[in-house]
């Protein structure tokens, strides 16, 4: 069996602390074991960066922009196996993964070329023997936490306006998927970093966490997460004032008007709904869909189901893979059978397929489609990260604000309608970072993605996304 390493300081490293599987989701099979660093290894890590700080955070913008466009071509050389390992890890189908993969280049090619633009001021002082300079600089070394949903693209979304931005970065990615880290690791070895600009460490969270937490050196913790871990480590970066950026939870709503355009709120629905099997913090997962157009909406989307492959993902034609673990599906099944025993409507469900005979794998879960939600059901306030379509209808509009807003979340929301006059003045009131105006995937590099309430705090992508890095310094000279 493959075993992997970390990188740190430019050095490939075990763990002091031994290894741990990472696991196959669609048959349950090992494909590696990983280092588990000790919480030293951490420390002295983040010192490295520092030392790496110095220096990088000194380099020309042409420098920085240079060797992030390596890493990009590096990126898209390798697209098909960096894919195939977020198959393999994660489980989504290949397309998917590929997709995964150019969506995360893209974010290293858009800073490759917003590192140039970090531009500062000059504001006109109130004496005529004063001058008022405004400078921005990185904040320093940044320890970058991400998930499993998107194993490339979350790392990626990250280290490429940090690194943009002058600051070096210590990378912990999420336990079920670091091999995807670890090929990121790779290609920024042969962009040419130098060592201590990018590092990686796996192992138990807890302890990682604590010694990024602790160590005064780190000036920054970038997050993306589940909102629960989220808010443990804003309350926990408290003690050191550490900036923090937060990429949480969502909840998102999918509003469908009597007006909106066929197939486009289909092809909508299926897009914001089944990436990824449902696990994206933008998925949509309250369907609000006018009386009127509701039997419509629902026969059409079975027709489109009843289509759907469910399997791994490595073989063609799979539309939906697995579920990331057991506990992904019990949630998934809990929140179905939750609203099938308080009133809801079972509209559609796919075969379910059976279930892998060695057991830890291929938590498949079908496409379902269930009308009649109430709020009292635990799908319409928690995150189900499942193929699962809930649908609550409505009547009026004024309704359906209060009721979509009606959330501790505020990441995406969707909205179809043709009526130009009800489509800007209901996005304007939706409490939400990202709006859908009738378009179903609204991710990409040069926008700003990050959610209002409880999915988080400050954006990613753009030149918003730059921002998070940088101090802003004022130099106020006397003439
Ligand atoms: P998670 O359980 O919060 O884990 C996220 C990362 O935090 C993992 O690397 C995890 O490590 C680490 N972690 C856990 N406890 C920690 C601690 N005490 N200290 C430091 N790090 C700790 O979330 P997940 O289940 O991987 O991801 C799914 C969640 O992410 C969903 O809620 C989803 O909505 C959200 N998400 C948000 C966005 C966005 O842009 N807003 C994007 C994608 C996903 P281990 O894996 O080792 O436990």
């Amino acid at each position: 069996m493959k075993h992997l390493k970390n990188y740190i300081n430019g050095n490939w490293t075990d763990g002091d602390s031994g290894s741990f599987p990472v696991y196959n989701p669609a048959t349950g099979e090992v494909l590696a074991t990983v280092p588990k660093v000790s919480e030293n290894q951490v420390w002295a890590a983040v010192d490295d960066a520092e030392t790496a700080f110095l220096s990088w955070s000194r380099e020309t913008a042409e420098t920085r922009s240079n060797h992030l466009r390596r890493l990009y071509d590096l990126i898209l050389e390798k697209e098909e196996d960096l894919g195939q390992t977020i198959t393999l890890e994660q489980g989504k189908p290949l397309k998917e993964g590929i997709g995964e993969v150019r969506y995360g280049a893209s974010f290293v090619q858009w800073y490759s070329e917003e590192t140039k633009r970090v531009n500062g001021e000059m504001i006109p002082a109130s004496h005529q023997d004063k001058r008022i300079m405004v400078l921005k600089q990185p904040v320093g070394v940044v320890a970058a936490i991400t998930p499993w949903n998107f194993p490339f693209a979350m790392i990626t979304r990250k280290i490429a306006p940090a690194l943009a931005a002058g600051c070096t970065v210590i990378i912990k990615p999420a336990s079920q998927t670091p091999i995807s880290a670890i090929k990121i690791m790779e290609l920024v070895e042969k962009a040419g970093f130098p060592k201590g600009v990018v590092n990686l460490v796996t192992g138990d969270a807890a302890s990682i966490g604590k010694a990024l937490l602790d160590h005064k050196k780190v000036k920054k913790i970038t997050f993306t997460g589940s909102t629960e871990v989220g808010k443990a480590l804003y309350r926990e970066a408290a003690d050191t004032v550490k900036r923090i950026s937060l990429e949480l939870g969502g909840h998102a709503p999918f509003i469908v008007f009597d007006d909106a355009k066929f197939p486009d709120c289909i092809q909508g629905a299926l897009a914001s709904k089944f990436r990824n099997c449902g696990q994206a913090c933008i998925s949509s997962n309250r369907f609000y869909v006018q009386k009127g157009i509701q039997k419509k909406f629902i026969e059409k989307l079975k027709s489109n189901l009843k289509n759907f492959r469910l399997g791994n993902g490595l073989t063609s034609g799979t539309d939906l893979g697995p579920l990331i673990d057991e506990k992904a599906y019990m949630k998934v099944s809990d929140h179905v059978t939750d609203a099938l025993s308080n009133g809801a409507v079972m509209e559609y469900q796919g075969e379910v397929p059976a279930k892998n005979p060695h057991g830890g794998g291929g938590y498949f879960y079908p496409p379902t489609i269930l009308s009649g939600i109430r709020q009292d059901m635990k799908i319409y306030r928690e995150e189900t990260f499942g193929p699962v379509i809930p649908i609550i209808t409505f009547e009026e509009e004024t309704e359906l604000l209060t009721m979509a807003n009606d959330s501790d979340y505020g990441l995406a929301a969707y909205v179809y309608t043709q009526d130009l006059s009800r489509a800007l003045k209901i996005s304007e009131a939706l409490e939400y970072g990202i709006i859908g105006l009738n378009d179903g995937a609204p991710s990409t590099a040069q926008a700003p993605f990050g959610g209002f309430k409880e999915s988080g705090i400050d954006r990613e992508g753009g030149s918003y996304g730059i921002e998070p890095f940088l101090e802003t310094k004022y130099i106020s000279i006397g003439l």
